[in-house]
């Protein structure tokens, strides 16, 4: 009997937690803002990257919808907790719905705490941001507190433990890991602010080195891959860009063959490479490497030419020039 009560006792606090987590995205997608999660190994693994939402008004709103839900869960099982009391349940009844009940409490009050990037230092985010009509200060500060509580923990977490209280790690650990992400979540803003408007047009190397389709893999080994000592080359004839041959493709080719064989007839079985429009903007090229883990787009225009090459060192070095300029 108590292993089926901590059974469901343990899925229903899970189930609360994924309440509260949907309650969150339900607001997002509303605003239709895409929940989906980057990490983003660049900085050091473990900012997050998602689209910020657009207005403070939004997110207070999406920040607020957690708290709320876990706030009225914990209502739900009081009130369960009172009936099942008034009905004589029992205590394998009542004492899961008062653990329940207190909780999704703790979880409302914990996640209200006015440091970022918990649910209530998103709302003191969209309070500052809505007062200094600028999102990067506002991240500033609520991050700010956000490491200052993180610290709080990790010190009252010492203090645990040296008093014996083996529990006390486990403060030490959400301090440090919301210490990650105060830090974390400042560095996403500062990057977007400095990517955002810039097209990767703008940024990409343009006259990129290419080979035609009808050349032998002899011809690029010698004329190209020696030569030039790039791992790979854009395969493009007459403006048309037909994909990427890389020393990889070739070296699946027995020697022999090199001779007869053309760039052409390996190329259908090479992966489809990366590519970007000029248009697009520099963060979605960032967050296309992320996600697709690596470390250049080609850059192809409507008409299928090859326009230029963009990698994650030109995006990096805009980013360094443009906060060292305070932009
Ligand atoms: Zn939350």
């Amino acid at each position: 009997m108590s292993i089926l009560v901590s059974v469901v006792t343990t899925l229903l606090f899970f189930s609360s937690l994924l309440f509260h987590e949907l309650c969150h995205s339900y607001i997002a997608r509303l605003n239709s803002i895409p929940i989906r999660k980057i990490t983003l190994f660049i900085f050091g693994g473990v900012a997050e990257m998602t689209k910020e939402p657009p207005t403070p008004a939004i997110e207070l709103k999406m920040a607020i919808a957690g708290p709320l839900a876990s706030l009225f869960l914990s209502g739900i099982f009081y009130g369960l907790f009172l009936l099942a009391g008034f009905f004589n349940f029992g205590l394998p009844v009542t004492v899961p719905l008062s653990y329940l009940a207190l909780i999704n409490l703790m979880l409302a009050i914990f996640n209200l705490v006015p440091g970022f990037p918990l649910d209530g230092g998103r709302i003191f985010r969209a309070i500052l941001w809505f007062f200094l009509k600028d999102i990067k200060p506002a991240t500033k500060i609520a991050s700010l507190a956000g490491q200052g509580f993180a610290y709080l923990l990790i010190l009252v977490g010492f203090l645990s433990v040296i008093q014996g209280i083996i529990g006390g790690i486990w403060f030490i650990l959400i301090g440090w890991f919301l210490n990650q992400a105060a830090q974390g979540g400042y560095r996403q803003i500062v990057l977007q602010k400095a990517l955002s408007g810039v097209r990767v047009s703008e940024i990409m190397t343009g006259n990129v080195l290419t080979v035609v389709p009808s050349l032998t893999l002899d011809e690029i080994v010698n004329d190209y891959f020696l030569k030039h000592r790039f791992g790979r080359f854009p395969v493009v004839e007459d403006d048309k860009f037909f994909g990427v041959i890389t020393i990889h493709d070739v070296k699946e080719i027995p020697r022999e063959k090199w001779p007869f064989t053309k760039v052409s007839e390996i190329l259908q079985f090479s992966k489809k490479p990366f590519t970007i429009s000029p248009g697009n903007d520099a963060v979605h090229a960032l967050m296309q490497m992320v996600k697709e883990e690596v470390g250049h787009l080609l850059v192809i225009d409507k008409k299928k030419k090859l326009v230029g090459i963009v990698t994650r060192t030109d995006i990096i070095r805009l980013i360094k020039v443009k906060t060292e300029l305070g932009m």
